[in-house]
């Protein structure tokens, strides 16, 4: 039995009309042989909807209801889906996240898949030629239902690919691959025929929702193919797989941003022992994930603790810094969410110096302030004003030559 894993996104099932391309591109594959597993988003739009809806109703919805709530967004679609493969004839049924069964932790809107019932899914697939499965969630030891973060039915996609052993998955979108940067904010961007899952991962964590990065990392540690490419025409897309040699030839591959920032700054705290696990123990039991951290030089037994949270979770994160104020010794808790980060990436910086230089200096040449850098081995982050973003990411592009034809040898 070939069996392909295809997901859909949440503009490629925004309507009827976007429906019936799916239903297209699904019987494509059926007539070529395959089995399909269909995994699909929300249509679009929706999941926002229903986070409005639930902020209507609390001022804190309780989180395991929340997922709940999110989760009929998906149900929707896979139900809708499924009629109009079965009105054509086609053997098909809808499979909701707890019916694979996806098993997951209690991370009730960011949990994470432990498990899927391979064996049930095969079975399953002797009976009919496509299953429709709900994206994005799954649920826990106690049969509740869990939601696995925005734009988690990327995971659900490969997750599955992973559990069948798919030849490959493929991610189909409102654009026909991965680019050097968003291609709806720089004209420029040009398409990426073949990404290493290091590019790829921190394209996606530093803010590229292309992918969800943990759809990113599921592929990595199971060797899953991923092809990225458009529901809205045909040809290849981006694949995104284990690195090659050509991957290095270029020293940046591509430019990311993050706008979901919030800078967090500790004046004064006791520059002792102890006092960075007093900061951000509590932080990370309340789930939250601190990203850039910088520490300024010690003055007389004090110094500053800036640090970046995402712009959902200030309120906590500061509620949480006010209990610890007085035995941290901070004489004022500053913040900011106007702020954005941008970054250049890519596995060739391993093998090329001065590539911080280059981005400094663009970001310069522009007048932009750089608040907070934090590197890898083969990413630069600069923290920036929010307004300046789409500049920064132009200039960058820019800079590193990525608006043209790549040096990369393809294989
Ligand atoms: P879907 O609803 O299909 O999951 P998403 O909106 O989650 O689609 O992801 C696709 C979007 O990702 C594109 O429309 C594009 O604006 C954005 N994007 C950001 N960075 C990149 C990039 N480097 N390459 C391609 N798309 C990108
Ligand atoms: N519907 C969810 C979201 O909008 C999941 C997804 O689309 O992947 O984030
Ligand atoms: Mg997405």
């Amino acid at each position: 039995m070939r069996v392909l894993v295809q997901k859909y996104g949440g503009t490629s099932v925004a309507n009827l009309e976007c429906m019936n391309k799916v239903r297209e591109k699904v019987l494509i594959s059926l007539d070529k042989g395959y089995k399909v597993i269909v995994v699909l988003s929300a249509m679009s739009g929706e999941t926002n909807r229903l986070i409005d809806l639930a902020r209507q109703w609390s001022h804190r919805p309780d989180p395991c209801e929340m997922d709940v709530l999110l989760a009929t967004g998906e149900q929707t679609s896979v139900s809708l889906f499924a009629m109009l493969l079965k009105d054509c004839g086609v053997k098909a049924r809808s499979l909701l996240g707890f019916q694979v069964p996806i098993q997951t932790d209690k991370s009730f809107g960011k949990a994470r898949i432990l498990d899927i019932d391979n064996e049930r899914i095969e079975e399953i697939l002797e009976k009919y030629d496509v299953l429709v499965v709900a994206g994005f969630q799954g649920c826990d030891c106690s049969q509740r239902i869990t939601t696995l973060g925005r734009g988690g039915s990327d995971t659900s996609a490969v997750a599955l690919a992973a559990a069948i052993n798919a030849e490959t998955c493929e991610i189909y979108t409102d654009v026909d691959g991965v680019y050097t940067t968003d291609p709806n904010i720089c004209p420029q961007a040009r398409k990426i025929k073949k990404i290493a899952y290091d590019e790829m991962l921190e394209m996606a964590s530093m803010g590229a929702k292309v992918l969800q990065i943990r759809s990113v990392e599921f592929a990595k540690k199971y060797n899953v193919p991923i092809h990225v490419r458009s529901t809205f025409s045909d040809g290849p897309g981006t694949l995104v797989v284990q690195e090659d040699k050509s991957m290095e030839a270029a020293m940046v591959s591509g430019v990311a941003y993050d706008k979901d920032q919030a800078r967090i700054t500790l004046v004064g705290v006791y520059d002792e022992p102890g006092v960075a696990a007093k900061i951000f123990e509590p932080i990370s039991r309340a789930n939250i994930v601190v990203d850039m951290i910088v520490q300024n030089p010690s003055r007389e037994g004090k110094t500053d603790m800036t640090f970046t949270v995402p712009k959902g979770n200030v309120e906590d994160t500061l509620n949480i810094l006010k209990k610890a104020q007085a035995d941290i010794g901070a004489q004022a808790i500053l913040h900011d969410v106007d702020v954005a980060k941008v970054t250049v990436i890519g596995v060739g910086m391993r093998n090329h110096s001065g590539v911080a230089a280059i981005a400094f200096s663009a970001l310069k040449n522009e007048n932009i302030n750089i608040m907070i850098i934090s590197t890898s081995e083969i990413k630069i982050s600069c923290l920036i004003e929010e307004k300046y973003t789409e500049l920064a990411i132009r200039t960058l592009h820019e800079a590193f030559g990525l608006d043209q034809e790549a040096p990369r040898k393809e294989c």
